[in-house]
């Protein structure tokens, strides 16, 4: 490696003979470099977002009239207490710098090159095997030290004693929603598994992990077993979009499963944590220390995500399948009794809090939520009887239109278990009101003897279909959603 070689005639010639200038459109100088500059002035770096086979960045050091250059496959490190591996790749001309383009399928590199940040450097060390600078940049400042680990494997290292760049980790952020409706035909999408738990957005800073439900609820100490994955990356800096699930007795994901926990902290979510972990299953990185992630496309968020290789006991990173039609992924999520799959289009930035068409959720199972107006008492003698009601019977379901108004849509009275009929009497019974919050109307049988209640509670069913009333047929009791807000609630088709 010719590092120190000032005075070689042609520092570019591997950069000129892997590219063709007449089918690129990267500068491709004829001559050779010049070792020399005329004027003294400070050298320039650039850090150059490359969208090639895999996400990368070019990181170019000016040095006797070229760009000493490096792929760094996560970055350059933000962050003191975690190095990033660079590999060294063949010097560049000067004049790369300025580029910013597609490099066309087929050629050497081919994908989009955008620049990340650009700005001068002060040399402090240069060896084959040593690169000491102070970087001064819009984004990248400070000092850094490029150490060679072996061949062309570096690894460049943001000096200690220097704070993180970049912005803090987003606090208040809402996850992405998904657009209700049929799979997708064509290409563009990637399909992910659908999992029936709870939505958490996972914030990881300073070696702690902190879980956010979507309607902004603290679940942290509710799931002390997630909180361990930030341990296994100490040092970074992360905002990640997953799903909370827990397993049935028969091992099959299972919404009813996660219903004891919610709401516990302390020494009653450590015991429940034991006997029934849950996990965490990610699906997305909105950042990574110190920038957001946001902005890039669907494909590129998920590259970066796969390659922090989140797995462990209580936490994984289930694969998307970009390249297999939607419609055979929800015909294996029916195989394997999953609730459906999500169709994320590849090239879709993330948009917190947006219920965007970029996402599409398919259901293999009706499954809705729907937001409880009243109940009816499992034994109506008590309604007559004018006695309070000893237990739930059946809950009135509604679902509010885009003006917020509360339509009825039908009772559920079975898939409770005898416990689920007990506690939702005590909370009900707290949000009890005077007159129906319903705009539409409960059968009258119902509503004789109904119990009706502030509209706040969401809770889950599974149903076979839609009546032509606009009633849910069969619909089954799954559990309350205390992640969900009443007015987040929308129709399924
Ligand atoms: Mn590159």
């Amino acid at each position: 490696m010719a590092s120190g070689a000032a005075g070689n005639p042609d520092r570019l010639r591997e950069y000129r003979a892997r590219r063709d200038a007449a089918r690129t459109p990267e500068p491709v100088p004829a001559a050779p470099a010049k070792g020399k500059r005329g004027r003294a002035r400070e050298p320039i770096f650039v850090v150059q977002e490359h969208r090639a086979t895999a996400l990368h960045w070019d990181f170019r050091l000016e040095r006797d009239g070229v760009l000493v250059s490096w792929a760094l496959p996560k970055g350059v490190p933000t962050d003191p207490r975690r190095d990033h591996r660079a590999v060294r790749t063949e010097d560049h001309p000067v004049e790369y710098a300025d580029f910013t383009g597609r490099i066309p399928a087929g050629e050497y590199g081919a994908g989009t090159v955008a620049t990340y940040d650009r700005g001068t450097y002060a040399l402090q060390k240069w060896t084959d095997d040593e690169v000491k600078v102070e970087l001064s940049g819009e984004r990248l400042t400070g000092r850094y030290t490029l150490f060679r680990t072996g061949g062309a494997d570096w690894m460049i290292h943001r000096e200690k004693g220097q704070e993180p760049l970049g912005e803090p980790v987003p606090d208040d952020l809402r996850p992405m929603l998904a657009v209700p409706g049929p799979a997708p035909a064509g290409g563009g999408w990637a399909a992910e598994f659908k999992w029936d738990g709870i939505r958490a957005l996972c914030r990881v800073e300073g070696g702690r992990a902190r879980l956010r439900s979507r309607n902004g609820n603290d679940l942290t100490e509710t799931y002390p077993e997630i909180r361990a994955l930030a341990k296994t990356v100490s040092s970074a800096r992360l905002l990640l979009d997953g799903e909370i699930i827990a397993l049935d007795a028969a091992g099959k994901v299972s919404f009813g499963a996660l219903q004891p926990r919610f709401g516990t902290s302390g020494s009653e979510a450590l015991r429940l944590s034991r006997s029934n972990p849950a996990s965490y299953l990610i699906f997305d990185l909105l950042h990574l220390d110190g920038r957001s992630t946001r902005e890039l496309p669907y494909s590129d968020r998920r590259e970066l995500l796969e390659s922090l290789e989140l797995s462990g006991p209580h936490w994984q990173t289930p694969p998307a399948f970009p390249d297999t039609p939607v419609a055979e992924l929800l015909a294996a999520a029916r195989a394997a009794g999953l609730e459906g799959v999500v169709a994320k289009r590849l090239d879709a930035p993330y948009q917190p809090g947006v219920r965007s068409p970029a996402w599409r959720k398919v259901k293999v199972t009706g499954s809705q939520s729907a937001v409880i107006g009243g109940f009816t008492p499992l034994k109506r003698q008590d309604a007559a009887r004018s006695r309070p009601p000893r237990e739930i019977g059946a809950l009135l379901l509604g679902i509010p239109d885009a003006a917020g108004t509360l339509h009825y849509v039908g009772k559920v009275g079975s898939g409770f278990t005898e416990h689920d009929r007990r506690v939702l009497l005590e909370e009900l019974s707290e949000l009890a009101v005077p007159e129906s919050p319903f705009a539409t109307a409960v059968d009258a049988a119902d509503a004789r003897v109904a119990t009706w209640v502030r509209p706040v509670v969401v809770a889950e069913v599974t149903f076979g279909e839609w009546t032509a009333k606009g009633r849910l047929r069969h619909p089954v009791f799954k559990g309350i959603r205390p992640d969900k807000d009443a007015s987040e609630v929308v129709r399924e088709p």
